[in-house]
Order: structure tokens, then C-alpha cells, then sequence
């Protein structure tokens, strides 16, 4: 039985240094089901480390975190429909509001509730998802004022590009949100808390940390920046060798015949794959403009690319392509067996939620 190793006392140590990195509150973002980590253990374990406030992209995650019992969660995606508005309102849930019609549909649902629901204002700056256009913010503002059942605690933008330094579109989204804010308190309508940062502008530009960040992957060490701050990774997959053979030199292992062994060669098959989440790691690197090439070739790329797993604590290479359920590991030079342990790196994110996680 495979599973995802989560581990806690590296976990704990990760959220007490972006806390102490932290110019401001740290909103903990939890999408992708904590980020494969598991949605309520890892608000748990972060709520008994001093982090209270939670960010979710669908409503679903935001009830079930509110029934349990964390009471500042923030849904990220507006909602233009009137049952999912509702829900927000009865649990309680911070919505984002990022149009006229979401504003007005939440408003309703509020005043049909006979209550008052508070609201994050979502402002496009340029990434060209939810929110405002700042063009739209003098209009946004009249009608906002008018709604009486909502109440506006923050406002945010989210950057498209904050991986690299010195990139000038993460300046010119921060300077389009803050001249937004400025517009809206000319308005007479006050912001709130602002927030801007995810995990790579929090770690790049700490002067732009303003109330809070949005962190979610520097908590488990893999930001898409390097990160110098000592972050380490979490999470592993443990798995097993299901079956050894020997088999002679010069023969094909794999899909599309990628490899040929040098030698005689014992391999071993581990049941991981691609559908467990396994190789799919370079795809999601893809965001670092270096490795967009990696990314388009990343087959060809497998081919040169050397990847390994730990048996017994040594590092064994990975033989021809990641199948969809199994890999091939070379295990000549060690002595394994049937039933032994593999343990493989992995971004917890990417695991299905058929793998059992495991916290030690
Ligand atoms: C995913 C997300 C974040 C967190 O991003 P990380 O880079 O993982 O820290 C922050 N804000 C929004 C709106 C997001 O969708």
C-alpha cells in the first residue's frame, strides 16, 4: 500500500519561519485539498501553530472547514449563483466579491438570511481572472455603499508573475493596487485589510506584505523560488518493490524503448506512477520561464534526466519512462528484495486523494 508521508515537526518548523518572516497576518491558502496534505489536518496543525486565518477556492472546502469549527475562512472565487451564496452566508464564510453581479447576489442572500456577510473586493490588476478592472472601482464602490447586508473587511489582487526579482509587472500590479485602494477610499468606501503576496512575492518582496499574505506552498518548502530561508520540503511517498528479476544486458525496458540496459541488471517494480502524481512534478515547474522548454519536451527531456528513489537509504535510478502505474528501478548494486521499502520525492499537491496520508 502506497502512502503520503507527511511530516509534522518539519511542517511546524516551516510555519514558525514564515511567521517570523512575516511583516503582517498570514492568511493560510488550502486549496487542492490543503495542498495534498489533507484539508482539516493541515488547518488543524496550523491553527495550533498560530495561523487563523484560511483561504479556499471552492465552497465546498470553506463549509466543511467552517463546520469544523475555524471561523475566519475566505472563499476565493466569487460566485455568481444564488445557492452557493447562501452557503456562504449561513457558515459564515468571507466571500470575495469581484463583480457587480456577485455583490448583488451575495447581498441578496444576506438580506434573505436576515443578516449582514463580510466580503474580501477582488481588483484585476492583470492577471485576467476574478476581480475589478480598477476602471471599474468608482462605479464598484456607488453600488457597494448602497448594499446594506454586506460588508467589506479587505481588499486584494493576486500577481501573475511574482517568480523571478526586479520583474517589472509585479511593481506595476502593486502600484495598480494601491492607486485602486486610494480610489476607493476617495470614494468613501474603506478597504479593509489589504493582501497582495502569495508564497514567491512574500519570500521576494517583503515590502509589499501590507495586512497579510496568502501563503500556501512555501508551508511545505516548494515554492517555485529558490527559497535561502531554510524551508524544507515536505512530504514522500512510501511504497514497495513488488517484484525483482534479472534481466540481461542490452534489453529494452519500458515504453518506447527509451532505455537499454549496459549491463545485466536486476530491477525492481514499484507501483508508482504517473496517476499517483509521480514524474508529474517538471510539468507544474513549467511556470519557471527556464523550464517552459522542459515542460513542452519534458518526455525527451525524461530521457536525459537521471531520476532516482531511495531503497534501504541508498539512491536508486529510476530505469525508461514512469509508466502510468509502475516504475522501474535498477537495483543491481544493492541488496533488495520483495516487500522492501521506496521512498520517492513528491509534490504532496499532485498526489489523488486515493493514497492514504500518513503524518509522522
Ligand atoms: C493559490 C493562491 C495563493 C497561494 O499561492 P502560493 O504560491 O502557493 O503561495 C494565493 N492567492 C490566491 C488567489 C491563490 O489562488
Amino acid at each position: 500500500m502506497n502512502k503520503l508521508i507527511i511530516e509534522k515537526d518539519k511542517l511546524i518548523q516551516n510555519i514558525e519561519i514564515i511567521k517570523g518572516l512575516s511583516r503582517s497576518k498570514i492568511i493560510a491558502i488550502l486549496k487542492a485539498n490543503g495542498y495534498g496534505l489533507g484539508l482539516l489536518e493541515f488547518a488543524g496543525i496550523l491553527q495550533e501553530n498560530g495561523i487563523d486565518f484560511f483561504g479556499v477556492s471552492n465552497i465546498q472546502d470553506a463549509v466543511r472547514l467552517a463546520k469544523n469549527g475555524f471561523k475566519r475562512v475566505l472563499l476565493l472565487t466569487p460566485t455568481n449563483q444564488e445557492d452557493k451564496a447562501l452557503l456562504i452566508v449561513k457558515n459564515k464564510v468571507t466571500a470575495t466579491v469581484g463583480s457587480l453581479t456577485s455583490a448583488i447576489i451575495l447581498n441578496d442572500a444576506a438580506l434573505k438570511l436576515n443578516t449582514t456577510a463580510d466580503f474580501h473586493l477582488k481588483i484585476d490588476t492583470g492577471f485576467g481572472r476574478f476581480g475589478f478592472l480598477p476602471s471599474e472601482i468608482p462605479q464598484a464602490c456607488t453600488l457597494l455603499k448602497g448594499l446594506e447586508n454586506i460588508r467589506i473587511t479587505g481588499t486584494y489582487s493576486h500577481f501573475s508573475f511574482a517568480f523571478s526579482k526586479k520583474t517589472k509587472a509585479v511593481y506595476s500590479q502593486y502600484n495598480a493596487f494601491i492607486d485602486a485602494v486610494n480610489l476607493m477610499r476617495q470614494s468613501g468606501l474603506q478597504p479593509g485589510m489589504l493582501h497582495i503576496c502569495n508564497s514567491s512575492a512574500f519570500l521576494m518582496y517583503p515590502q509589499m506584505h501590507l495586512d497579510a499574505s496568502r501563503i500556501g506552498s512555501a508551508f511545505l518548502g516548494r515554492t517555485i523560488v529558490k527559497n535561502t530561508c531554510g524551508l524544507q520540503k515536505i512530504g514522500y511517498l512510501k511504497s514497495t518493490i513488488i517484484e525483482c528479476k534479472e534481466i540481461p544486458k542490452n534489453h529494452n525496458i519500458g515504453y518506447a524503448n527509451t532505455y537499454k540496459t549496459r549491463r545485466n541488471t536486476k530491477i525492481g517494480i514499484v507501483p508508482v506512477g504517473y496517476l499517483d502524481g509521480f514524474g508529474l512534478e517538471k510539468a507544474r515547474d513549467a511556470f519557471r520561464i527556464r523550464d517552459i522548454s522542459s515542460y513542452i519536451y519534458r518526455d525527451i527531456m525524461m530521457l536525459n534526466k537521471k531520476m532516482y528513489v531511495t531503497i534501504s537509504g541508498k539512491q536508486v535510478r529510476i530505469l525508461g519512462k514512469i509508466n502510468t502505474h509502475n516504475i522501474i528501478v535498477d537495483i543491481t548494486d544493492i541488496d533488495a528484495k520483495v516487500g522492501d521499502e521506496v521512498l520517492l520525492n513528491i509534490n504532496p499537491m499532485l498526489v489523488g486523494p486515493h493514497i492514504e496520508r500518513e503524518y509522522v
